[in-house]
């Protein structure tokens, strides 16, 4: 497996290539800005995009399905509580001032435990909803790619709508402390002192969830 974590200037958010080394094939996680560069990232790598997954419904995580789907015909991944927000994008005011544009529907709707294979690969849904009703992180061997549930120092926020607090806390600490303490965290926003942490020091050091 092959992992390339991009950082995209506008909200530093974190797209994420997740390549099958054989097949040649990867995944695309929240490929919301920069499509372009996105899209050339995978070029020069030698990948084809097979797979879009979004972490949640969040224009700033959405905003480029549009744009890769009709460069890749890659099929779209959404947790079946955020699918809806799809279809909401053009609606939104915080959706226009980040210019998001509308995004295509889902072609597969994820439930928890859901297991994703990209080429010989294979990403298992883990649902963390508290920043939206339907937020997932991404487990792989050893990788975790957290959204905005878990940030490095930090966790995503609960005050827009579908949010809470004590749910994201319970989900942090029930699908993700649960697992290996060096399980690699890649979240996603660049918001912590490294672009990465571990799930060891998140439970030892973040202060939003002692
Ligand atoms: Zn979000
Ligand atoms: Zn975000």
């Amino acid at each position: 497996m092959q992992i390339k974590q991009i950082r995209l200037v506008k909200m530093a958010n974190f797209c994420y290539l997740i390549g099958d080394k054989d097949s040649k094939t990867c995944a695309l996680i929240d490929p919301a800005f920069e499509t372009d560069r996105i899209l050339a990232t995978a070029d020069e790598l030698g990948y084809a995009v097979t797979h879009i997954i979004n972490t949640h419904g969040h224009s700033d995580h959405t905003a480029g399905n549009d744009a890769i789907k009709a460069a890749t015909g890659a099929k779209l991944l959404i947790h079946a509580e955020d699918a809806r927000r799809l279809g909401k994008v053009l609606h939104s005011t915080f959706s226009r001032v980040l210019g998001g544009k509308g995004s295509p529907r889902a072609d597969v709707l994820l439930q928890n435990d859901d297991v994703i294979p990209i080429g010989a690969v294979r990403l298992r849904v883990l649902h963390t909803p508290g920043h939206t009703a339907g937020g997932i992180c991404l487990y792989s061997a050893g990788h975790l790619f957290t959204g905005d549930t878990l940030f490095v120092g930090a966790v995503g926020r609960t005050d827009l709508p579908g949010g809470s607090m004590k749910q994201l806390v319970s989900s942090i600490h029930d699908k993700i402390y649960t697992l290996p303490g060096d399980t690699v965290v890649w979240p996603g926003h660049d918001y912590g002192a490294t672009p990465s942490s571990t799930v060891r020091r998140e439970k030892g050091t973040n202060p939003f969830t002692r």
